[in-house]
């Protein structure tokens, strides 16, 4: 994941997407579930009916082939009776047809005349009756056909259902055999249509079963109501018409109903078609259950995996929360801040942008004076003051401990910005309550626009850092942009710090030397020793002042090699003093606090002055009172140390800094360097009013030298002479010189110490 997808993992958007997605899925996984499952045993109900209707549709084939049959042979059998009657006897009497009715399995026998009389009956009732015209028997006996099997008809006497067969005998008598309906209906009735869809519906399985003729009327059917209608529905009978399986799912009372029809074939020809309705009910009742089980299964693993994912969620958004967010103001962190500057530098919207660094000034000395319980209440409540200021484009970070950024979208011009630079020491201008006591905090913004050049977010914070340092420097306003004069400044000093890491690097470096310049005793005039002050000179820079570059050396953590440098150029020249000769003589070296306050610092001097081989008394330390501030137990013993090992110690620029000449009483140094401030002093101040003259006896009742700095004008000169002043430094004497002329003014000093020239 990259860094802008990590912040953002935070977003329920990036959940919500994969929870969108997988209930897509599980919504179209449920459809296609129910709908296979609904599929499923809609097909096997079709195919269950298909089959059924397709063996019933044999059955009822079977069934018409059957009643063909047995009906014929029942004719047959009319057919051979009546002849047997006809043939048995010329002389009939009732008596012989009774027997014979008996023999043959009949109902009725009629013997008529040739007029169409009956004239012997197995039963009396009809004796004498004479077929009259239209009726059946007469249309028989004067039609041309010997013989005849009717289909069953009522009789028009007695009302009852027979079949009759007929025969005409060869003397002209006609007999008649009939076969009571019922009989021939209990034996036949077995293959007719409507019994054999009432058997069908005995099987559980099927549901209504109709048999439909070939002009779409509805023969047989288990639904009594149905016998006799018509099929009116246009599919119903295009499907009949096609002579092909068909199967519908259609609306029956408006029910849901699976419809199957089947045509019937009997010898090769259709003889209609079987229709079978199966309700769905069932089939629909056992798909709601599996589906529901299919849903409860599919829930519960949505469900889980819902939870799972709301539970790395959580996880996510705290961890997150860890990384992205501070802990004590709950306001977005450094990390938020990087990735949320570089995605707003890549996709540069052309809204104007600024980032406003917010450094609190004195908050570590409150945390060391108070405790950091206490700083963290300050911060607390200074976080929710500056909240207020934040709105949808002005956006709130903790930058470090005591850091916060305001990044500022879409403003119109710089005013805006200096208005909320404004608000901000507002609120730094009011005490802070949410301690006991009314504590004040001090504050500084450093403001930098970023525009297109910006494309590195770590310049665009160094940058906010710079205006920052800048305000320290001026202190007239406490905010400051970061402008092209700042910038100017910046690129130099990264021009010097590169030339100092390369002169340093360079074994006989040209770009820095060292200038001496010269120490005189005041009462003697001769020369007792020399300042070594830093010199740097590029080709590029020209010669750049040690205000400058000393200032940049400490900054970049330089000192120390910075340092060893000076120290060892100093000794080797205390060498090049000694091989001539002059070893009283002592050169005085800067010290900072920084080599002063490292553990090795002895051990470094004492390597260098081993390594040049010269003595400890030729060498004397400056140090600044700035230093004592540093701590003054531990610096004192190390200026012990330094002192028994025969340096002489000096402290610099004194009455500039903090201490007082009672401080200065249990320092072990060996002299005091009174700073040219106050000795520029000495030609325009009336001399009662200067505390030169003070300084310079004290010092002496504490046993100190005292050398006087910057002496410029004899009129200082001769003020330090009239008040004891032992060593005067100045351009009244000398400007600092390079190596050879400082060798040349000590030649010559010499000189005239001999010749007494300078008493
Ligand atoms: P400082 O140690 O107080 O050095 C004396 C400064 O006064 C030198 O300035 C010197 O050139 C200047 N000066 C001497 N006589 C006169 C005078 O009659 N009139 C005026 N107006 N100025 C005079 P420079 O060389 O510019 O050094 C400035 C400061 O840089 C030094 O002040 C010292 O604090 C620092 N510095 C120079 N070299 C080194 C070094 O090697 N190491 C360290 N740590 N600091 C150094
Ligand atoms: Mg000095
Ligand atoms: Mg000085």
């Amino acid at each position: 994941m990259n860094n802008k997808n990590k912040r953002k993992a935070i977003h329920i958007k990036t959940f919500i997407i994969p929870f969108i997605i997988i209930a897509i899925i599980f919504l179209i996984v449920g459809k296609i579930l129910i709908d296979s499952i609904k599929n499923h045993y809609y097909n096997q109900l079709e195919e269950q009916s298909i089959n059924f209707a397709r063996s019933y549709s044999h059955s009822l084939a079977k069934g018409t082939e059957a009643y063909e049959i047995v009906d014929k042979l029942l004719e047959d059998k009319l057919s051979v009776a009546s002849k047997i009657v006809a043939f048995y006897d010329y002389h009939h009497s009732n008596e012989q047809l009774k027997k014979l009715a008996d023999t043959l399995e009949v109902d009725e026998i009629y013997s008529y005349n040739p007029q169409g009389e009956i004239v012997f009956s197995n039963t009396d009732k009809y004796l004498g009756w004479k077929a009259y015209e239209g009726h059946p028997v007469y249309d028989f006996i004067f039609s041309n056909k010997k013989s005849l099997v009717e289909d069953i008809r009522q009789d028009t006497e007695s009302g009852v259902y027979y079949k009759y067969g007929y025969f005409k005998a060869p003397d002209g008598c006609i007999i008649q055999i009939g076969v009571l309906a019922d009989k021939i209906q209990n034996f036949l009735g077995g293959f007719e249509i409507q019994q054999l869809l009432d058997e069908m519906e005995d099987d559980e399985i099927i549901g209504q079963i109709s048999f439909i003729d070939n002009y779409f009327n509805i023969l047989a059917s288990t639904d009594n109501g149905l016998v006799g209608r018509k099929i009116t529905n246009q599919d119903v009978r295009s499907a009949i018409d096609e002579d092909r399986e068909h199967s519908f799912l259609n609306y029956f009372y408006g029910k849901k109903v699976y419809e199957v029809f089947i045509p019937v074939y009997f010898q090769n020809s259709k003889i209609g078609t079987l229709a079978i309705r199966q309700s769905l009910e069932k089939t629909e009742a056992i798909v709601r259950q599996v589906s529901t089980i299919g849903f409860v299964t599919l829930s519960t693993i949505f469900a889980s995996l819902l939870y799972a994912m709301a539970s790395t969620y959580n996880k996510n958004k705290k961890l997150i929360k860890l990384a992205y967010y501070d802990s004590l103001t709950g306001l977005p962190n450094k990390e938020y801040l990087i990735e949320f500057l570089t995605e707003k530098i890549e996709k540069n919207n052309g809204d104007k942008k600024a980032l406003l660094l917010i450094n609190c000034s004195n908050f570590r000395t409150v945390n060391l004076t108070f405790g950091f319980q206490y700083g963290d209440t300050i911060l607390q409540e200074l976080a929710e003051k500056l909240k207020e200021l934040a709105n949808i484009y002005i956006i709130l970070f903790r930058f470090t401990s005591d850091k916060f950024v305001l990044y500022v979208d879409n403003y119109d011009e710089k005013n805006d910005l200096i208005r909320l630079a404004n608000k901000i020491n507002e609120i730094f201008n009011n005490p802070f309550k949410s301690t006991d006591v009314n504590q004040f905090i001090g504050a500084q913004v450093g403001i930098v626009e970023i525009d297109n050049n910006y494309n590195s977010i770590d310049q665009l914070l160094k940058d906010a850092s710079v205006a920052l340092t800048y305000i320290k420097d001026n202190s007239s306003a406490n905010y400051a942009f970061f402008n092209e004069e700042i910038e100017n400044i910046v690129k130099r000093e990264e021009m010097i710090e590169k030339e100092i890491r390369t002169a340093l690097s360079e074994k006989n470096t040209k770009k820095l030397y060292l200038e001496y310049q010269p120490q005189v005793d005041l009462k003697t005039n001769q020369i007792v020793g020399f300042e070594a002050l830093a010199r740097m000179k590029t080709k590029n820079l020209g010669l750049i002042s040690p205000v400058e570059f000393i200032d940049i050396v400490e900054r970049k953590q330089l000192m120390i090699p910075f340092g060893n440098w000076v120290l060892k150029t100093a000794c080797n020249f205390i060498g090049v003093l000694n091989n001539k000769g002059y070893d009283v003589i002592k050169v005085a070296v800067n010290i900072s606090g920084i080599q002063l306050m490292r553990d090795d610092f002895i051990d470094t001097v004492m390597d260098i002055i081993k390594e040049t081989g010269i003595k400890e008394s030729n060498l004397k330390l400056e140090i600044t009172e700035s230093i004592i501030l540093e701590g003054f137990t531990i610096v004192n013993s190390r200026l012990k140390q330094l002192r028994d090992l025969g340096i002489e110690i000096a402290l610099d620029d004194f009455g500039t800094g903090y201490s007082s000449l009672s401080r200065i009483r249990g320092l072990n140094i060996d002299c005091v360097k009174i700073d040219k401030y106050f000795i520029s002093k000495i030609p325009v101040k009336d001399h009662s009013e200067l505390i030169t003259k003070e300084i310079i006896s004290m010092c002496h009742k504490i046993g100190l030298t005292v050398i006087a700095e910057g002496v410029e004008v004899k009129e200082q000169r001769r003020y330090l002479v009239e008040n004891h002043c032992d060593i005067m430094q100045g351009y009244l004497f000398s400007k600092p010189l390079s190596k050879e002329k400082t060798l040349q003014i000590l030649k010559n000093n010499y000189k005239d110490r001999k010749n007494n020239n300078y008493l």
